[in-house]
């Protein structure tokens, strides 16, 4: 091929129609070109148009339906996701509730529970009258476990009637053997499920006999939701351990919803004044004027009184110008083991100053 400059030479050496056509055709050909750049631009121009039309009429809906779509299907992930997490935890908490299920199982095979015993004492004298028997588990999996998830637990599963057939047992030969240092009764707490057991009255009887124990020296205590939840129940088990000659208490005395309805239902014969009463009385004027008035129906109503959750002298002292007959909390004692509840025993009377 010719380059520029030679090409023209060539031209312009050449005969001049040769040029004269040639310059024709040329600037034909220029014509063309422009006119084809010409239409090459409207076409690109329209169908830049064509192509933001299509857009705009077909793609953009379809864009915002699948952005809306997206949305959806994000939302409905999130949905799964939720619900997958709903799942999830459902099985978790199923799980992690049959292996507890287990472990308190296991825990009942292994020993791990033991009953600790909290002094009552007789407030105006200090002495030992009786104990309460608390239970802890001292899990090997999870160290100690509070009651509020394992009683619970137990409820639920069942496994409370042989677990409360295990603290009757066991707080009846610890009563045998605190019975042979003093005089003193055993508290043993009930739970809402033993009272459904045909056999409950007929098991603690038997329980009482086995650790050669009077009946006399035991009582039960008993909240207003156990009661609530089957009245006629509690009042017929009630009823039938009252004949046996065992106490009730009625547990955490004020805490419950018509708490005055069961003091003439039941055969109630100890009312423990709630702990929440006791650590308001001397920031409260009216829980001070609560505890006064429980303490004075109570002895109208010729039942014992018990405040629960005493914790400094002037509280113990409060208790006692009220007739308030007996006390218990840290500071004559908190719950301890067997063996050192034997020593308390040992003691003359309990020192009247808070341990905690
Ligand atoms: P509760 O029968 O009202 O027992 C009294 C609770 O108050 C005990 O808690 C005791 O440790 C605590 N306490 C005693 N004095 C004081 C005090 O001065 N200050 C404070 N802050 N607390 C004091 P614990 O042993 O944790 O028992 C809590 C609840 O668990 C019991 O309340 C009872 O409802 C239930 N429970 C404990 N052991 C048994 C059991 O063997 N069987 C059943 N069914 N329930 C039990
Ligand atoms: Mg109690
Ligand atoms: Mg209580």
């Amino acid at each position: 091929m010719l380059r520029g400059s030679l090409f023209e030479q060539k031209i312009q050496q050449s005969d001049p129609t040769v040029r004269l056509l040639l310059q024709v055709v040329l600037e034909r050909y220029r014509d063309i070109h422009a006119r084809l750049m010409n239409v090459a631009a409207n076409i690109a121009e329209e169908e830049k148009n064509r192509q933001k039309s299509i857009f705009r009429i077909l793609l953009l809906p379809i864009f915002k339906l699948s952005g809306d779509m997206k949305a959806a299907i994000s939302k409905r992930k999130q949905t799964a996701t939720q619900k997958r997490n709903y799942i999830y935890k459902d099985v978790v908490s199923t799980a992690d509730n049959i292996t507890k299920e287990n472990n308190l199982k296991q825990a009942l095979l292994d020993k791990e529970f033991e009953m600790y015993y909290q002094p009552i004492v007789d407030i105006a004298t200090g002495n030992i009258a009786g104990c309460e028997a608390l239970i802890r588990w001292n899990s090997s999996a999870y160290g100690f476990v509070s009651h509020d998830e394992f009683i619970g637990l137990a409820e639920k599963t069942g496994l409370i009637i042989p677990l409360g057939n295990w603290i009757t047992r066991q707080s009846c030969n610890a009563a045998h053997e605190f019975r042979k240092l003093r005089d003193i009764y055993m508290s043993i707490n009930l739970s809402t499920r033993p009272f459904e057991s045909p056999s409950f009255v007929h098991d603690i009887k038997e329980a009482v006999k086995a650790a050669n124990i009077p009946n006399q020296c035991i009582k039960f205590e008993i909240t207003e939701s156990v009661l609530m939840l089957n009245p006629e129940i509690a009042e017929t088990a009630l009823n039938k351990l009252k004949d046996a000659g065992f106490s009730i208490a009625i547990d955490d005395f004020g805490t419950g919803y018509s708490s005055f309805s069961y003091l003439h239902r039941f055969p109630i014969d100890t009312l423990k004044i709630d702990r929440s009463f006791v650590i308001e009385m001397f920031n409260n004027k009216r829980s001070m004027e609560i505890v006064r008035t429980l303490s004075f129906l109570a002895r109208n109503l010729n039942m014992k009184t018990i405040a629960e959750g005493i914790e400094n002298s002037a509280e113990g002292e409060q208790l006692n110008n009220f007739g308030c007959d007996y006390g218990q909390g840290y500071l004559y004692s908190r719950p301890v083991p067997f063996n050192e509840f034997i020593e308390l025993l040992g003691n003359e009377s309990l020192p009247t100053t808070a341990t905690a």
